[in-house]
């Protein structure tokens, strides 16, 4: 890569390209008033590839950085439903379809009391340069709803997800746009949102990933994320000689992407001992063992209960409320809930705590100064749009099959998933690694935008 004045041989930003950064996210400020998580998510990227723009006429002329910022597309409507008492309630939906340059949009549907446009804008923009990362032909996009689905009936949420497809129907397609599950979104919303977009568009087609199998879903894809990130915290272990092999790992999370990781980490011979959910994290000295992963399954996907009953069943576990697993000492860390869920006490704390790897399974999940800890104590880190992309690659694969009106074997898919993580890997490292230290961070924004940068300029001003 070229070096200009922005640039400083190591990787690190020039005064000049500090100031440049600074004007460029004072504009993306004044812009996008409020959306906090947004600006975060692209200062994290502006930091990577200023100077790359900087020292690439051609990307400076055609304003990529600026285009790539703003949604080629934002939807937002009334999702009206009826409780089950027959009351009227009202939420908000939301669609960012954020680039399309290398694909049809691609990215989950969030159902969280937490949902904002903001949230949605970062998770549209993060996804964009995951997406590129996964080396298949995917666009970013994602969506959501300020819905909760905890407490409410099976039949709530079945009225809720009609409702929500009734006018989502209109702006997606198999080769337009293509959600997915994300937090709140799992398998019996993927099933009701699927149904309605069926009868309303009378067609039956791959519009949606993360399906069951009965209807087109693919093996492997409720697994993907959690795997695809202990394959990559595996990758970048393997840089240091090291494995997985008796490591003590917290998880946070219990959902979707938690219970995978942990699976994948037993089969590694790893000891996962955290667990949590939004309100409190449960500790297992122990470890958390396959049996008491499939009570956690159980417990989570099928009761829809709580973790702090897991310390109620297993001798030995502790529940502590409003608290977060980081204070846990351990050797790899796997946040697997939500942004922000790492703070920088959280991060000196894992650091302190002997933690030599964090492979992000959650979007965004280290603050910026949190970052900064382990990116000062050159640990392993993998950010999320590295180290949780097997989902959406997995969902892209799940596409192809649909396309082909076939199914893969799950040995099959597990291979192309494991070789997606590992070239992930590769091609952070490529645009990383300065001596011997890979900043992965860096590497992932570089590596995902040169790409859709790349496609951006070849369209023309679109
Ligand atoms: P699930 O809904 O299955 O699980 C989410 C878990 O995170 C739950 O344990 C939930 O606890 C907890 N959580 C959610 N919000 C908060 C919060 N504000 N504070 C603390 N804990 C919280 O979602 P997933 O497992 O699918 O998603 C987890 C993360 O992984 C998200 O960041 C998502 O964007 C990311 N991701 C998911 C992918 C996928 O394929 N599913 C792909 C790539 C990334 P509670 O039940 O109390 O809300």
């Amino acid at each position: 890569m070229q070096n200009n004045n922005t640039e400083i041989s190591d990787g690190s930003v020039s005064a000049e390209g500090r100031r440049l950064i600074e004007g460029f996210m004072n504009d993306i400020i004044a812009r996008n008033p409020g959306e906090l998580e947004f600006h975060q998510a692209v200062r994290e990227v502006a930091e990577s590839v200023v100077p790359i723009v900087e020292a690439t006429p051609a990307y400076r002329e055609a304003r990529i950085l600026d285009r790539l910022v703003e949604p080629e597309r934002v939807i937002m409507f009334r999702v009206p439903w009826v409780d089950d008492r027959g009351g009227v309630q009202i939420n908000r939906g939301y669609r960012i379809e954020m680039n399309s340059a290398i694909g049809p949009y691609k990215g989950g549907v969030r159902f969280h009391p937490t949902v904002t446009l903001g949230v949605l804008k970062f998770l549209a923009f993060e996804q964009v340069f995951k997406n590129s990362l996964t080396t298949l032909a995917l666009g970013g996009g994602k969506g959501g709803s300020d819905f909760d689905p905890k407490g409410k009936s099976d039949q709530e949420v079945m009225r809720f997800c009609q409702s929500f497809m009734n006018e989502l129907y209109r702006h997606i397609g198999p080769d337009t746009d293509v959600p997915a599950g994300d937090i709140g979104v799992g398998a019996r919303e993927i099933g009701y949102l699927f149904g309605q977009y069926k009868r309303i568009s009378n067609r039956f087609c791959g519009v949606l990933t993360g399906k069951g199998m009965a209807y087109g879903g693919s093996l492997i894809r409720p697994e993907a994320t959690g795997y695809g990130a202990v394959y990559f915290a595996q990758e970048m272990l393997a840089t240091r000689d090291d494995s997985l092999e008796g490591k003590m790992a917290t998880v946070s999370g219990s959902g979707n992407v938690a219970q995978y990781t942990v699976e994948k980490l037993l089969e590694f011979g790893a000891k996962p001992v955290t667990l949590s959910d939004s309100a409190g994290t449960v500790v297992d000295p122990e470890g958390i063992d396959a049996e008491k992963l499939a009570w956690v399954m159980e417990l989570k996907n099928i009761r829809r209960g709580r973790i702090s009953e897991y310390a109620d069943r297993f001798r030995g576990a502790t529940y502590y409320a409003n608290q977060r697993p980081w204070n846990v000492g351990c050797d790899l860390a796997f946040p697997s809930a939500t942004q922000n869920e790492i703070d920088a006490a959280d991060a000196r704390a894992l650091v302190e705590g002997g933690c030599m790897c964090v492979s992000e399974g959650a979007n965004m999940p280290t603050s910026p100064e949190a970052a900064d800890v382990f990116l000062g104590a050159k640990i392993l880190y993998g950010p999320g749009k590295a180290a949780n992309a097997g989902g959406v690659a997995v969902s892209g694969l799940e596409m192809t099959q649909n396309y082909g009106v076939m199914r893969w074997p799950r040995e099959e898919v597990d291979l192309r998933l494991r070789q997606i993580m590992k070239s992930i890997h590769t091609n952070c490292e490529r645009y990383g690694r300065t001596g011997d230290f890979v900043n992965y961070v860096r590497g992932a924004n570089v590596a995902g935008f040169v790409k859709v940068a790349d496609a951006m300029l070849q369209q023309g001003i679109v």
